[in-house]
């Protein structure tokens, strides 16, 4: 139970469309806390997606980052060029027996879970039945699941408050490579957060549903879980969560300070009238360490492997 090394937060968009007013939000809290801990922030551009990334977007979110005074303190990592991490990653859990492949389509999944009875949507994604956990029965491999041990998995989250879910049986043995080759979410994100010694996750509270996902997958392959923050999402004026699904628009970053005060206000920040950009940094720097402290914490041994709860 030694002492920590100091705070490393990061934003790590998927650059399938520009940054926008809820993606500003997510990036400013993540280096507010970085920066209100002393510690470093990184930007991880999320491209393992590839055909969903056009050409040209991660420079373009990192030069609107710039824009507002988010500068990663080291050059982004890019996921696409990350492929032989996440093979190893793979690996080792397919040497140690917990990703098996499997074999069944979309179509196959919906005819066994509909064979049991069973409706269970979960944001139109369906619990994996474990058809292929056996074996692959003869069919060809498409994708690697990662084998789900069974019992509820509890985490904190430094806004949301105590968190738990049951992966195995409310999400069961997801995906690590998908069907098409490209590696899943689940598995870059765990690795990559991982390799850059990521301390701090503070991020959208749309993905925190993620979260229990990851500390199993983290387990698996003996990495440290970080503590977590999840940040209010900024709705779009129908009540719906911005995002780029849903077309929210590019921010305007004629005058940075503009999108800046409104991504302050969605985190309950205070922000001076006619102050500078880099004012109104400062100024909610000093805010979010009063807001949500890590100095008190950082002598806790707060990252623990195969530990249930961060702060119990
Ligand atoms: N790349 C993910 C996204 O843009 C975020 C990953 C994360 O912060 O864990 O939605």
């Amino acid at each position: 139970m030694g002492r920590r090394g100091p705070v490393v937060g990061r934003f790590a968009p998927s650059p399938t469309g520009p940054l926008h007013a809820g993606s500003l939000v997510a990036a400013l809290a993540s280096w507010l806390d970085a920066r209100a801990a002393g510690g470093r922030w990184l930007v991880r551009i999320e491209d393992a997606d590839r055909p969903r990334c056009p050409p040209g977007q991660g420079e373009f979110i990192l030069a609107q980052l710039a824009a507002c005074g988010l500068r990663s303190d080291e050059p982004p990592w890019w996921q696409s060029r990350r492929d032989t991490a996440y093979a190893q990653a793979l690996q080792q859990l397919v040497d140690a027996g917990q990703a098996y492949p499997c074999a069944c389509t979309r179509a196959e999944i919906e005819a066994a879970l509909a064979l049991r009875g069973e409706l269970p949507a979960r944001d139109g994604e369906r619990v994996y039945p474990g058809t292929c956990s056996a074996g692959l029965g003869g069919r060809p491999a498409r994708a690697w699941r990662l084998r789900v041990p069974a019992g509820h998995v509890a985490w904190h989250d430094r806004r949301l408050g105590s968190q738990h879910q049951d992966v195995a049986s409310e999400v069961g043995d997801f995906v690590l490579r998908r069907a098409d080759g490209l590696w899943a979410y689940q598995l870059a994100v765990v690795v990559d957060d991982a390799a850059q010694g990521v301390t701090d996750i503070v991020r959208g509270e749309d993905l925190a549903d993620n979260t229990a996902r990851q500390i199993v997958l983290r387990r698996a392959l003996g990495l440290p879980v970080p503590r977590h923050l999840h940040t209010p999402l900024v709705l779009a004026a129908d009540g719906h969560k911005l995002s780029k699904q849903n077309g929210a628009a590019a921010l305007d970053l004629r005058d940075p300070s503009v999108p800046l005060r409104t991504a302050l206000a969605a985190l309950g920040l205070q922000a001076t009238p006619r102050a500078t950009l880099p004012e109104l940094l400062a100024g909610a720097v000093v805010e979010w360490g009063q807001r949500w402290p890590l100095a008190a914490a950082r002598d806790n041994p707060h990252i623990q492997t195969n530990r249930h709860e961060e702060f119990p």
